[in-house]
């Protein structure tokens, strides 16, 4: 099936639903913010697909802290633009989304087993905002950030996702942002990807499809195939916690994959009633 018939599809059945979906987005490349690209154009799709919500959660791979998970309370998050190397119309852009800080103290509650804090210095780092500026344009919809507390290991990071899951009636977008493999040190021009990446690129997609999250958390069970799709695994978490936040109800629909620069998985999905 294309991307644009996957799309199609998803936008026949999310229509009646009232449970928010949760999404897992393989951000990839920053340059995806200001470069028209198939995965660009999939986060504009999405942004005119899905039910409006009424604010955003995103976790993003690039907000890692250690002992506690932080939850930005800002009234207006500002933009990061952390990363380096790349042309000043980068550096240039904006997003100027209101944050929600009622509903993230809601959330550092809710997350309190979690050792959830408030924050107030983070913002939206580039996981966020590359994303979103395709999925919401007109930066109208408030969206705040949560932290992953690297300290943690992934059971950790699924049960998240499974207590965040109860945002989703409330109306709440939960938007993982990472990549199923991220492999810097493998970067490379050529069109075929290791084989690493693609076998664990595989796995993932199967064991997601067959709800088998436990394998997904399993360290010990990957093996070195886990070192090498994820040196470190700060781009792998997000994705646990989108699997947590789903459940029996939802459907699994899989919108882009493929491979950027020849180690970085672009695969994104989405659970959906
Ligand atoms: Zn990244």
């Amino acid at each position: 099936m294309s991307v644009s018939q996957s799309l199609q599809s998803l936008r026949d059945r999310l229509r009646a639903s009232d449970r928010m979906p949760v999404v897992f987005l393989g951000h990839g490349n920053p340059m995806n913010a200001i470069e028209d690209s198939v995965y660009a154009r999939s986060w504009s799709d999405l942004g005119r697909t899905l039910p409006r919500p009424q604010a955003i959660l995103v976790v993003s791979a690039h907000w890692m802290t250690r002992g506690t998970t932080l939850v930005d309370v800002s009234a207006m998050p500002r933009i990061i633009h952390d990363f380096y190397g790349f042309p000043q119309q980068l550096f240039d852009q904006d997003y100027t989304a209101m944050g929600n800080p009622a509903l993230a103290r809601d959330v550092v509650a809710l997350l309190s087993s979690h050792h959830a804090q408030e924050d107030e210095t983070w913002g939206l780092d580039h996981g966020a905002w590359t994303v979103l500026k395709h999925l919401y344009p007109d930066a109208d919809v408030p969206v705040f950030q949560l932290s992953i507390d690297m300290s943690r290991d992934f059971d950790w990071h699924l049960d998240i996702g499974k207590t965040l899951s109860e945002l989703r009636d409330r109306g709440v977008l939960i938007l993982g942002s990472g990549n199923i493999v991220h492999n810097l040190g493998a970067l490379s021009r050529s069109k075929t990807p290791p084989e690493f990446a693609l076998e664990f690129d595989t796995r993932f997609a199967d064991r997601l499809t067959d709800r088998d999250f436990a394998a997904l958390a399993d360290r010990k069970g990957m093996g070195s195939l886990l070192h090498q799709a994820h040196p470190s695994v700060d781009h792998y978490l997000p994705a646990l916690t989108i699997a947590g936040a789903s459940d029996e109800r939802d459907r699994l629909a899989f919108m882009t994959n493929g491979f950027d620069l020849g180690s970085v998985s672009m695969r994104s999905f989405v659970f959906h009633t």
